[in-house]
């Protein structure tokens, strides 16, 4: 006999759309909760409805047209012996008008309207009168296209009766609950079962309000299983590192790292003192390093990472480091060069140059250098992690602007090191402090090194808003620094829409610039050149022009935003932002970070412009209002968070892992605060029942927190 063929899965278009909101397993749908509720446990009268309530009615109907003005609509007139109401239907099939014909009695819901003609509804839900009320609120969950409420709902309950909803919380630690050893006292929770089905099916009295604000008990349970999963996962990835092997690398007595110090053209600060030593103490151990460096503009990230890169090169192995931009790869080229170089050469070692655009055979002859161990040092954009190359013996991965890298790039360069199944130590820095609850949160993982002081002599830069009308005046001091040998940078907005009008912008402020700047003098008489930088030049191209602004040559950088991160000239003291309202928080205060470099008071001026509206919008005026009060990066930071919420904020970090979808940081401090001390005696005391939790809120996804 023969088997009949296995019968092929076939997958429903509503089936499809339930994978693509991730909802799988019984448990995801089980999770996946109302954003809010309809009230169809009562049949309001028509006379007892007050304008503007959302309400179920049943009644019958005495009247039903289609009109043709002012466009064509369904009018059906419905009565429920109170009173009338008209339902207007704008969009509707022939099936529906017949279920709507004179005489059907039935059950409409939809928010009610007054007004001369009576009550009228505007595209209510409706279907015949009659079967029984539920006893529940109405769910209505997020969804999708192709994914109708109806079968969403149950499949919810469906899951709702499989799912294994049995507590993975250690009883006594709930907080809230006697014999809580915490100190932090919240209300009682609920378990998990009663809080799902609850949310899921609200009884009708409930307060609405506590639902939407998610202060309810049920919703305090689910906020605070979400902050768990989220600290135990992130402890797990934490330990887990702990157990894995890298390279000790230990500073020698008159080693490398020793000789850099002293050809230093300065003294460490007190803060970049204290960080070095941190990042020495991660390296010396046997396990990866997973560290953040953050500390503001201009605060002296690089001569750290110099010395991090120092102690590996010096116990033999190679360091990496990633820039997200050519040109901010060149300045650390050129600065670690200038200060490694001298010292790496009498050892027989080199450094190593990889991007995008670099020449096939120059490319061949670094990767040769690299592969062979030759390259103690290699620096370059996201070309260091493509496949092709091959380190010999990488021990130390340093990423500059880590939020400009994705969760998958990271990963890649964490698995370039080949040598007996050891990982690479891994430094991230960032001129974009996390604020404390992030920091807490979604950065659990990392240990944090902060700079928090500027090298000195730094003087504070003045920043300024200058509507676009008084353009003249800001060209008026361009010349006035320009006279006094100073150098100035003029940024022009990112279009978002298209490269291309972003570059005839810029090219266009190029001309202009000029032509206002054609009789100014630099430098006692040397003609000033307004140069011009964007991201569509050719790298040598590129290269050739900040080599002349960065060797003083040239007075006026104008540039799209190219020049965001990392570039340092120190005689560059006024910079001037275009359309200032367009751009981010961080990244305003990242341009402003290129002045107040050198001895001169500096300034930054924001121009602003209000196009057609009559004046800027609640959040850019927040960021430019940030800007003018503030001059403090973590404060900057803090501000961001609050304007943007955290989605935006983490940006790179988060793609593909799971945000917080219940939990909101700013008002859950308590629950994240008791989610933190739970973690660590969780996975000690009951590590089967925190796997599990974990398992239930982030399935496969935990492996994206880790990197
Ligand atoms: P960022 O943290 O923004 O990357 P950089 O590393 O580019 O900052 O440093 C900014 C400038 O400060 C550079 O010109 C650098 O050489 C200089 N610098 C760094 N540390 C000190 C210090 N301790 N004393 C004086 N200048 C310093
Ligand atoms: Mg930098």
């Amino acid at each position: 006999m023969l088997d009949a063929p296995p019968a092929k899965p076939t997958t429903s278009p509503a089936q499809k759309a339930l994978l693509k909101l991730g909802l799988r397993r019984d448990i995801d749908l089980a999770l996946h909760l109302p954003l809010r509720y309809e009230d169809e446990t009562r049949i309001v009268r028509l006379a007892d409805v007050r304008e503007g309530d959302t309400v179920q009615i049943e009644a019958t109907v005495t009247a039903c047209e289609v009109s043709f003005r002012p466009r064509r609509q369904l009018l059906v007139t419905v009565d429920d012996g109170s009173d009338t109401c008209l339902l207007r239907f704008f969009s509707f099939y022939p099936s529906q008008q017949k279920a709507l014909a004179v005489g059907a009695r039935i059950r409409a819901r939809g928010e009610v309207r007054g007004g001369f003609g009576g009550l009228t509804m505007m595209h209510p839900s409706f279907r015949a009168a009659g079967g029984e009320l539920p006893t529940a609120l109405t769910p209505v969950y997020p969804t999708v296209a192709g994914l109708p409420q109806a079968y969403l709902r149950k499949a919810v309950l469906g899951a709702l009766a499989h799912a294994d909803l049995s507590d993975t919380l250690p009883a006594p630690e709930l907080p809230g609950s006697s014999g809580n050893s915490s100190k932090i006292s919240l209300q009682p929770l609920w378990s998990l079962r009663e809080s799902l089905s609850f949310l899921h099916h609200p009884a009708p009295d409930v307060a609405l309000a506590t639902l939407e604000d998610h202060s309810h008990p049920a919703w305090q349970r689910l906020k605070a299983e979400e902050l768990l999963a989220q600290q135990l996962s992130q402890l797990q990835a934490k330990r887990a590192r702990e157990h894995l092997r890298a390279p000790a690398l230990r500073p020698r007595r008159g080693g490398l790292h020793e000789k850099l110090l002293a050809v230093l053209p300065f003294a460490l600060t007190g803060a970049q003192c204290r960080v070095s030593e941190e990042i020495a103490r991660d390296l010396a151990q046997p396990a990866p390093m997973h560290r953040l460096l953050q500390g503001d503009v201009g605060s002296g990230k690089t001569v750290v990472a110099a010395l991090a890169a120092a102690i590996c090169i010096d116990a033999g192995w190679q360091c990496a480091l990633m820039a997200p931009t050519e040109i901010l790869a060149e300045q650390h080229f050129r600065k670690l060069i200038g200060w490694l170089e001298p010292l790496l050469a009498p050892l027989g070692l080199r450094t190593a140059w990889l991007t995008g655009s670099q020449k096939a055979k120059e490319r061949r002859e670094m990767l040769a250098l690299i592969e062979s161990g030759e390259a103690a040092l290699v620096i370059g954009t996201h070309a260091v992690i493509q496949d092709k190359v091959v380190f010999k013996r990488l021990a130390l991965a340093i990423i500059d602007e880590q939020h400009r890298f994705g969760v998958a790039q990271r990963l890649a360069l964490r698995s370039k090191m080949t040598a007996d199944a050891q990982e690479p130590h891994l430094l991230m820095m960032t001129a974009t402090p996390i604020p404390r609850t992030l920091a807490m949160s979604y950065y659990a993982d990392l240990e944090v090194s902060t700079l928090d002081e500027l090298p000195p002599g730094r003087t504070p830069v003045v920043t300024k808003l200058v509507h676009e009308s008084r353009r003249d005046e800001v060209i008026e001091r361009i010349r006035a620094q320009l006279a006094q040998g100073r150098q100035v940078y003029w940024v022009c907005p990112l279009i978002e829409e298209s490269e291309a009008l972003d570059l005839v912008n810029a090219t266009q402020t190029h001309a202009a610039l000029s032509e206002a700047l054609a009789g100014a003098r630099m430098n006692g008489g040397k003609a000033t050149m307004v140069g011009l930088l964007h991201s569509r030049m050719p790298a040598a191209e590129k290269r050739a022009v900040m080599a002349l602004f960065t060797g003083g040559q040239m007075g006026v950088l104008v540039s799209t935003t190219v020049i965001e991160v990392g570039v340092d000239v120190p005689n560059a003291s006024l910079m001037v932002i275009e359309h200032a309202e367009r751009f981010g928080l961080s990244q305003l205060h990242q341009l402003r970070g290129r002045v107040g470099r050198g001895a001169a008071a500096s300034a930054c001026v924001l121009l602003y412009s209000t196009g057609e509206a009559p004046r800027l919008g609640e959040t850019a005026r927040a960021r430019l209002k940030a800007m003018v009060e503030t001059g403090d990066g973590f404060e900057i930071a803090r501000r961001d968070l609050e304007i943007r919420g955290p989605g935006e904020f983490l940006g790179a970090r988060q793609s593909g892992a799971p945000l917080l979808r219940f939990a909101d940081l700013a008002l859950d401090a308590d629950l994240l605060d008791w989610a933190r001390q739970l973690a660590p005696q969780m996975l000690d005391q009951h590590p089967e029942l925190a796997e599990k939790h974990v398992q239930r809120w982030l399935g496969g996804r935990a492996e994206y927190l880790k990197a």
